[in-house]
């Protein structure tokens, strides 16, 4: 089956809307870099630690590397599994892809087998691209282990490999003559539809495996445009981003929102000492706090960073005020913002109030977004100022997962209303009609921005032969809001933590989602409607957490 028959689309006439009303256009992703550059050449388009590029710099060397790609074997619709961190030539590796029509799997450099086996056979990728590191875990290798066996994975890619790692490098694929390479890239993109799919992107999902997000040129490059136009950015806005860069928001709110007004990106890293340098000596004027990094306000270099900063948007969680008066104090506008890999983005506006900014997480960015807020498991709306689901639609939020008819049958509403699974309230706030985001019904630990699905921790637990049930649970934490703690039943002698670590690294689990606590319990409760009952062992793991035990 192609991959179109495992999309489903927009309706043609609400396509026909969008385009007319002038929020989709009508170039894919790597034209919309090309025009952009052709506008501001000289200025700065990305900066990082490892080094800076112009726009025109960017646009010739992944016009080049695009040409090395298509040389290379994979042909335009090819899925790539990239697992990049946040350097330079992760948005050279990312624009290049795009340029040759490939179709960029964004996963984290933090996934292993488990997740990467899953994902890379249901999208059939043909290519992992990976980067080289001197230290820490082997990604090169991981990605020559994966290639075993896997029926349609033809090439590893690699980027900052030194001669010799196996693996072919995407520094020497981009050795290619730039007037060749602008005029293949022209040939590739002419055949691209700006409907089509631009990149697939993973569910923060509740299912075994991550579910996948298809994204289409037009309609993310205006998920990233509105996202800039309601921050107020024009082309002199230079935006930090500190968070994965190759995931939804590192795409949309950092590289496609900054070059959509012709701004520059500063590419930090997640690691404060080594970014904060960054920000404060490029001038940074915006950027996006996921909850992991709220704890900036303490950092001593917090000042410096805010010494250009016009604008902050936290995101990921409840804001503690502390945190919005630290950045208040520092002269800066402060504001909220929730967004998903599904789409739909709300946005504190220029105009909300302090109240509106610190207490909720503003409106829809974009005037054709449309939401309701359900009755949860029915389409019978609630009156605003009633906590229900959130389920959105609009012109950036997608209308199904990839290949996914039953999960899609249940995860939007019959007139294709994305079913969130968060709870929110609607208020007026200095009259904004405000979303304010109340919990959740869906079954993740959202650990530092990072999800974790209970469901597929949970299964893999099981698979242990001493383990009889298990539930994983979000157990609060002052650093990373939450961190997953699973409540385990056993035939015999309580397991140690390092055996339950051994066993689920034997099983190529991503660290990050391991269970950082252990609860041993004869059994776990149920409702009394004979279901699990989460909802007890959170509330058991939060007052033991807040007594110190
Ligand atoms: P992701 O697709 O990984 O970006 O995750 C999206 C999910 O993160 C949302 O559905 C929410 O559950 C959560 N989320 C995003 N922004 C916020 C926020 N400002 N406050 C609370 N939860 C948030």
């Amino acid at each position: 089956m192609g991959a179109t028959a495992r999309l489903v689309p927009y309706p043609a006439d609400t396509v026909r809307r969008y385009r007319s009303a002038g929020l989709w256009g009508t170039r894919t992703i790597g034209a919309e870099l090309h025009h952009i550059a052709g506008q501001r050449a000289s200025h700065p388009a990305v900066v990082a630690a490892d080094g800076a590029l112009t726009y025109a710099d960017l646009d010739e060397v992944t016009d080049r590397l695009a040409l090395g790609l298509a040389d290379a074997g994979p042909a335009p619709g090819d899925r790539v599994v990239v697992q990049l961190t946040n350097r330079l030539q992760s948005i050279v590796a990312w624009y290049g892809m795009v340029k040759a029509g490939l179709i960029p799997v964004c996963t984290l450099a933090a996934h292993r087998a488990h997740e990467i086996g899953a994902i890379s056979r249901k999208v059939g990728a043909v290519a992992h691209l990976v980067e080289w590191s001197q230290s820490g875990f082997d990604l090169v290798a991981f990605a020559v282990e994966q290639q075993a066996g896997h029926p349609t994975m033809r090439l590893v890619l690699t980027t900052g490999a030194p001669a010799g790692t196996p693996g072919t490098s995407i520094e020497r694929l981009a050795d290619t003559d730039p007037g060749l390479a602008r005029k293949r890239v022209e040939a590739i993109q002419a055949a691209i539809d700006p409907d089509d799919v631009a990149c697939f992107q993973l569910s923060g999902g509740t299912t075994g495996v991550p579910k996948i997000i298809p994204r289409l040129h037009a309609e993310y490059w205006y998920n990233a445009r509105s996202y800039a136009e309601a921050g107020g950015w024009d082309e002199n806005t230079r935006v930090a981003h500190l968070i994965p860069i190759i995931h939804n928001a590192g795409i949309t709110c950092g590289l496609h929102a900054a070059h959509s007004v012709g701004g520059t990106l500063v590419l930090g890293t997640p690691v404060l000492d080594q970014a904060l340098p960054l920000v404060a000596r490029e001038r940074t004027t915006d950027v996006l706090i996921g909850h992991g990094h709220f704890g900036i306000v303490d950092h001593p270099l917090f000042d410096e960073a805010m010494a250009s900063m016009k604008r902050v948007v936290l995101s990921g969680a409840k804001v503690p005020e502390r945190v919005f008066e630290a950045f208040e104090n520092r002269g800066v506008w402060v504001g909220q913002k929730f967004g998903m890999g599904e789409g739909f983005f709300a946005m504190s506006t220029a105009a909300s109030t302090r109240e509106a900014r610190l207490t909720t997480v503003g409106v829809p960015v974009s005037p054709y977004d449309e939401f309701r807020v359900l009755e949860p498991g029915t389409e019978t709306e609630v009156p605003d100022g009633t906590v229900g689901e959130l389920a959105c639609r609009g012109p950036y939020t997608i209308r199904g997962y990839f290949d996914a008819p039953d999960i899609n049958a249940s995860a939007f509403t019959s007139d294709g209303f994305y079913r969130t699974g968060d709870l929110v309230a609607v208020r007026t706030v200095g009259g904004e009609r405000s979303i304010s985001v109340e919990g959740r019904i869906k079954d993740l630990i959202n650990r530092g921005g990072e999800k974790v699905s209970a469901e597929e921790v949970e299964l893999l637990l099981m698979r242990h032969p001493r383990i009889v049930a298990a539930a994983v649970v979000a157990m609060p934490d002052e650093r990373l809001g939450e961190r997953a703690c699973a409540y385990l039943v056993t035939t015999g002698e309580p397991l140690t933590m390092s055996e339950i670590q051994e066993h689920l690294s034997s099983l190529s689990l991503a660290k990050f989602k391991w269970p950082e606590r252990l609860e041993w319990v004869p059994e776990l409760p149920k409702t009394p409607v004979g279901k699990l009952d989460k909802k007890l062992l959170q509330r058991d793991i939060a007052a033991k957490v807040s007594r110190g035990r």
